[in-house]
């Protein structure tokens, strides 16, 4: 073979190798586009997590991916409340202050390659099998808001030697998508809670008796209201004053969330009101769940501001609505209706002495069927 063509098949090779490693490197680019595409589109904090801790892993080929979030104020904590992080555990950790992230970043750049020991155990606490792995800081900013952390078990995948700026791009999307899901599921948590008692407020409940009514109407199910008023409460502020007031609705507020189911909608309707939709729950059962809110408010100790305790009691209203009681298509006035009936549910308990539960139903129903419900509950 002459020199020439030798040194034209060299260069083929080359030109092949290099073809290649540009085709190789275009579909890491186009692979890390429609990432960012999909992360950019998640709508809520529980998706985008989903996306980065357990979707990550099969799309990048990789053996772990831990992300530690800075939480000072548990904003985050709070969203994720239902939030089932994925196996293995200590995929997904909150830190209150920097310290942690500080020792993975004492400069927030992109660390990659093998990591020590020490720096392993925290960066992938339960995936000792991580050979090589990418840190990337999250910064929005200038402050250092998280860590993201890809491991694989192969020793070669992140190399010291090669330039990884399509994850330094990765990791600032991701630090603007985690910062904008935060904020604005939080905006939306701020104008439906009521901030005293972290219950729902009397606008969220005003939309939700609508949800609830149309969902029990269409699939024929029942949906029952509570009403509970606390008794005499203008005397608890008279006696121990308003920050103790509040003490107790606080308290009442976590009474209700403790003993109530998730699909339960708890709201406080006024000063100190509180209402209840209980969904696919008939008058017999809410009758029964009403009446063990009222012995547990009942039993509940509250202290003063000398640490002397005192106890109160609640009236509760309660109504019911069926698939057969839906008498008409408008919803308002059906939630009308239904509250109208709580309400005066509450007053009639008010009227026999208090501390009582009591049922009213819906004008459509018979109320013969309810009276002796009553009378034996509150005698117990
Ligand atoms: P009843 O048994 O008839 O319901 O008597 P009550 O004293 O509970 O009812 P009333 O409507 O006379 O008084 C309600 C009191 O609730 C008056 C008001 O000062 C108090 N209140 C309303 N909102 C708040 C609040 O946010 N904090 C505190 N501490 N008190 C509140
Ligand atoms: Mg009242
Ligand atoms: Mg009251």
């Amino acid at each position: 073979m002459g020199s020439i063509e030798k040194e034209n098949k060299e260069m083929r090779r080359s030109l092949h190798l290099l073809t290649s490693k540009v085709e190789r490197n275009e579909a890491i680019l186009r692979s890390f586009f429609e990432m960012e595409i999909r992360l950019l589109s998640c709508s809520s904090l529980d998706e985008l997590l989903d996306l980065i801790l357990i979707e990550f892993r099969a799309y990048f080929r990789l053996t772990a991916v831990n992300l530690i979030l800075l939480d000072p104020e548990s904003a985050a904590r709070t969203l994720l409340d239902d939030y089932t992080p994925p196996e293995p555990g200590h995929s997904l950790r909150f830190v209150n202050n920097q310290r942690l992230l500080k020792s993975l970043f004492p400069t927030p750049k992109l660390r990659i390659g093998e990591l020590s020991a020490p720096l392993k155990s925290i960066a992938f606490p339960s995936t000792p099998s991580v050979l090589s792995s990418a840190l990337l800081p999250l910064v929005r900013h200038n402050c250092l808001i998280g860590s993201l952390h890809l491991g694989s078990n192969d020793p070669t995948r992140y190399s010291e030697h090669f330039d990884y700026d399509y994850i330094g791009h990765l990791a600032s999307v991701i630090s603007v998508c985690i910062e904008n899901c935060i904020n604005q599921q939080n905006l939306k948590r701020l104008s439906i809670i009521d901030m005293l008692t972290k219950v729902n407020n009397r606008r969220a409940f005003d939309q939700e008796i609508i949800k609830e009514l149309s969902r029990a109407s269409r699939h024929k199910t029942a949906l029952s209201c509570l009403f509970i008023d606390l008794d005499f409460f203008k005397l608890v502020n008279d006696n121990f004053g308003h920050q103790i007031g509040d003490k107790v609705l606080q308290a009442v507020g976590t009474l209700l969330k403790k003993n109530l189911r998730k699909t339960d909608f708890i709201a406080r309707y006024g000063g100190e009101e509180f209402a209840i939709l209980l969904p696919n729950c008939d008058s017999e059962k809410a009758m029964e769940i009403g009446n063990q809110l009222r012995q547990k408010i009942l039993h509940m100790v509250i202290h003063d501001n000398e640490c002397k305790p005192f106890r109160i009691s609640a009236s509760i209203g309660v109504t019911s609505c069926t698939a057969e009681s839906f008498a008409f298509d408008d919803l308002d006035a059906q939630a009308h209706t239904l509250l109208k009936a709580a309400d005066e549910a509450v007053y009639q308990a008010k009227d026999k002495g208090r501390n009582r539960i009591e049922y009213r139903s819906l004008p459509d129903m018979k109320p013969e069927l309810f009276h002796s419900l009553s009378t034996s509950l509150n005698d117990r």
